[in-house]
């Protein structure tokens, strides 16, 4: 079994959801709302998050994957839109885990504004802000983390850990 050591507890992570969603409460109210969550590592803040924005919107699901397996290390970045909905001439909200270097955001934006969108912007649980290495910056974000591989509440290592409530490091192998 491995180690974690918690880096965000469940009660934080779901003061600072709330607090996002009265955010974008305000921001979008009276505009036509998409939610895209990026898959998989958004799943869990997506459904919490939507829960808290109180503007009727409409969801929808990309998925982005730059393969990692083993390693904490990223390779090439894959995008699928099969299942984007029409969001045409709509507001939308790019919804990430955690913005890292940020390719997968600035990569995925590019690719959404060939639907003509009326607005894209982003929210992210997590901002690694010492890894940016593109232009784009995320418009909300809840948590600036130092830069160490994280797991939890959405985030996996080999696919694995999404399912723990708060947010944590893998410490040490322990027998
Ligand atoms: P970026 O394209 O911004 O470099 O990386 C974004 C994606 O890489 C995230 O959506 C996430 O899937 C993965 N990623 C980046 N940093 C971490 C991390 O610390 N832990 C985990 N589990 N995934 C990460
Ligand atoms: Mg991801
Ligand atoms: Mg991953």
């Amino acid at each position: 079994m491995k180690n974690i050591r918690c880096l965000l507890t469940e009660e934080e992570i779901a003061e600072a959801v709330a607090r996002l969603g009265k955010q974008l409460t305000q921001e979008y109210s009276g505009r036509e709302l998409t939610i895209l969550g990026v898959l998989t590592g958004s799943i869990v803040l997506v459904t919490d998050l939507m829960r808290r924005i109180e503007v009727p919107h409409q969801l929808g699901l990309v998925q982005a994957s730059s393969y990692r397996g083993k390693t904490t290390e990223a390779g090439e970045l894959r995008i699928n839109l099969d299942f984007l909905p029409e969001i045409r001439g709509r507001d939308v909200l790019l919804v990430d885990d955690i913005f890292d270097t940020g390719q997968t955001l600035s990569r995925i934006s590019e690719q959404l504004e060939l639907f003509e969108p009326k607005r894209i912007r982003s929210a992210v649980l997590l901002w690694k802000k010492s890894r940016t290495q593109v232009d784009l910056v995320p418009d909300h974000y809840c948590f600036d983390i130092p830069d160490e591989f994280v797991v939890g509440y959405g985030l996996d290592y080999n696919g694995e850990y999404r399912n723990l409530p708060y947010i944590g490091v893998i410490e040490n192998q322990v027998s």
